[in-house]
């Protein structure tokens, strides 16, 4: 198998329960991750540090600011039990604050993709979130999907992957319409589409569908791929990634002309 780029992005759905981080599915996302590596390059975009900090300082989450706070106390704490669970493995980790702006600039962006690639080198484990004290975006809107899919594209990623609390995109919302049906190839999304799913409800909510499927949009107009599955289950991007075989979760992937 040819060596891949990879942008796995994990979300807090899948990272935290209760509002404490989900130690168990962290452990299987890190072994799976350590699989992974052994056959590509792999960059992690991981949520979570709201979660992590929570625990050292509760302070009232509804307040934006607040959130701010307790992200700062849960990055360092987040990365400490990757870092401990990816020494036993040998892998040494890194940790990356960016946000959109850095991928705004050039010279920024260049500083930034230059580290990644002695980081892919030295076959160290960069793990990226957005800085949550100057940004608001991923702890109002994004939950790290725009971020994921900057990353995916100006690190020149093959594909990234979206490791969700949802094994795939449905044809609607599967927790509202039972008879909903997962697609498992969707090469084009329209504006319709994206206007369709931004309730007023979606805007405010951390995450959802819609900040999925413009990520996914703007990989490919850029004709990069993207692949969405579950983060409870790996089994479904372990047969995509590891055996070549697409048996759930969605591949966004532009048709050949
Ligand atoms: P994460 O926290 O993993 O980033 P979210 O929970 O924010 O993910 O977003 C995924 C959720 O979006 C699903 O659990 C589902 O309830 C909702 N959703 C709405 N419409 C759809 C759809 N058409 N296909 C899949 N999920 C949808």
């Amino acid at each position: 198998m040819k060596k891949k780029r990879i942008v796995i992005k994990v979300g807090s759905h899948v990272l935290s329960q209760q509002g404490r981080l989900a130690r168990d599915r962290i452990m299987n996302l890190c072994d799976f991750l350590a699989d992974l590596m052994l056959e590509h390059e792999v960059v992690l975009v991981s949520s979570g540090a709201v979660a992590a900090g929570y625990t050292k300082l509760k302070l009232d989450k509804s307040i934006v600011g607040n959130k701010q706070a307790i992200a700062a106390v849960g990055q360092p704490y987040l990365i400490s039990v990757y870092q401990k669970k990816f020494e036993k493995q040998g892998i040494v980790v890194a940790q990356m604050l960016l946000g959109a702006d850095d991928f705004d600039s050039r010279r920024r962006t260049r500083h930034a993709k230059n580290t990644v690639e002695i980081l892919f080198k030295n076959g160290v484990l960069p793990i990226i979130n957005e800085n949550d004290v100057t940004t608001t975006e991923e702890l109002v809107f994004g939950d790290n999907d725009q971020l994921s899919a900057h990353v995916a594209h100006h690190f020149d990623a093959d594909l990234l992957v979206i490791l969700s609390d949802i094994d795939g995109y449905y044809d609607s919302d599967p927790r509202e319409n039972p008879d909903a049906r997962m697609l498992k190839i969707v090469h084009d999304i329209n504006q319709e589409d994206l206007e369709k799913m931004h309730t007023p409800n979606h805007e405010f909510a951390t995450g959802g569908i819609v900040t999925k499927l413009k990520a996914a949009a703007f990989l490919l107009s850029a004709n990069q791929e993207m692949f969405l599955a579950s983060g409870f289950d790996l089994s479904d991007v372990r047969s995509f990634l590891l055996e070549g075989q697409h048996k759930g979760g969605t591949y966004f992937k532009k048709a050949l002309s």
